[in-house]
């Protein structure tokens, strides 16, 4: 698999300082999510108070895409409303079905544009969405209580 460099980079560092991996001990919703294809694992603690995303803690195991994806989630969602997270949760899942026709709104991406190129190999997108998957699953259980 051949990525931008720069956007290698910044998937390696978050896999190897992957961040807010620790389950925390309160939540709203916990979910625990599988990409059988791969083998990554992800459990995923939300909690939501007033329409924020006040915390997102998670661990896992498995490919260095699906572990770095959702530490660049948590940097990301963390402090958002509901709202704006699930507007850059649909930028996501779209750049992710791009096919690699599309380089994603940095604006609203930030780290998570150095994805882009995963959308290129069928195999591994999976792979990326896991951790997303994962956050809309249990934020939509957060919500609910
Ligand atoms: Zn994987």
């Amino acid at each position: 698999m051949q990525l931008d460099n720069l956007y290698q980079e910044v998937i390696l560092d978050h896999y190897k300082n992957p961040q807010n991996k620790k389950l925390s001990a309160n939540y709203d919703a916990q979910v625990h999510h599988v990409n059988p294809s791969c083998g990554d694992e992800i459990d995923l603690n939300i909690t939501v108070k007033d329409g924020v995303v006040e915390a997102i803690t998670w661990d896992g195991v498995g490919c260095s895409i699906s572990q770095a994806s959702v530490s660049i989630l948590t940097d990301l969602l963390i402090g958002k409303t509901i709202t704006d997270a699930y507007k850059i949760y649909d930028e996501f899942v779209a750049l992710m079905q791009s096919k690699g026709t599309v380089e994603g709104n940095e604006d609203l991406l930030e780290d998570a544009v150095a994805l882009a190129g995963v959308s290129k190999y069928p195999a591994r997108i999976k792979c990326a969405l896991l951790g997303w998957m994962a956050f809309k699953d249990a934020s939509v259980q957060a919500q609910a209580k």
